[in-house]
């Protein structure tokens, strides 16, 4: 990461630091944002890059592409039944009366005339959100949860997008 801006206008950046920074400040008692500002850039970098910690084994966020299989049968208005399916279009019935509509529409080609046991390919995208090993072996997944970050489902500890560990919301500042 880059040098952590700690200028009179960094507020913001200053309610959101990374933990270990706080824990230098409380350390070294740097409270005042004036002291904080005589910091040089080489100083902040220091501290920034030696001391932030992270998420293990970050996995950035991913498209995936999600096939799924049904079988149609529709008529000539294309109302009829849709089964969902895998690859050799072998039907999975969530219900005994999926299995009986698909019986029945078996056994009257006649009515489905728009498609009949058609085995239809549905293509759809999202984005998997970036994860990563916290601390406690949790795999955490990095979403905004609040005020774009989120906390380990297991530890409680916070973490920012980028997956550094971030002190706990109750100290940030508005
Ligand atoms: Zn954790």
């Amino acid at each position: 990461m880059g040098a952590v801006p700690f200028t009179k206008t960094s507020r913001e950046y200053l309610s959101k630091l990374t933990v270990d920074i706080f824990l230098f400040l409380v350390y070294t008692n740097i409270k005042d944002i004036e002291i904080l500002n005589k910091l040089n850039n080489s100083q902040s970098l220091y501290i920034a890059e030696r001391v932030v910690n992270m998420l293990k084994n970050i996995i950035q966020r991913t498209p995936v592409e999600i096939i799924e299989r049904s079988i149609e049968f529709t008529d000539k208005d294309g109302c009829g039944f849709s089964f969902d399916c895998d690859e050799n279009g072998t039907p999975k019935f969530s219900c005994d009366a999926a299995k009986q509509n698909y019986e029945y529409a078996m056994a009257h080609p006649e009515f489905f005339t728009g498609q009949f046991n058609k085995v239809v390919i549905h293509k759809r995208k999202y984005i998997e959100p970036a994860h990563g090993i916290c601390r406690c072996g949790e795999d955490v997944t990095l979403y905004d949860e609040y005020q774009g970050a989120c906390a380990c489902p297991k530890c409680g500890k916070w973490y920012n997008m980028y997956g550094q560990e971030l002190i706990d919301p109750e100290y940030w500042e508005d």
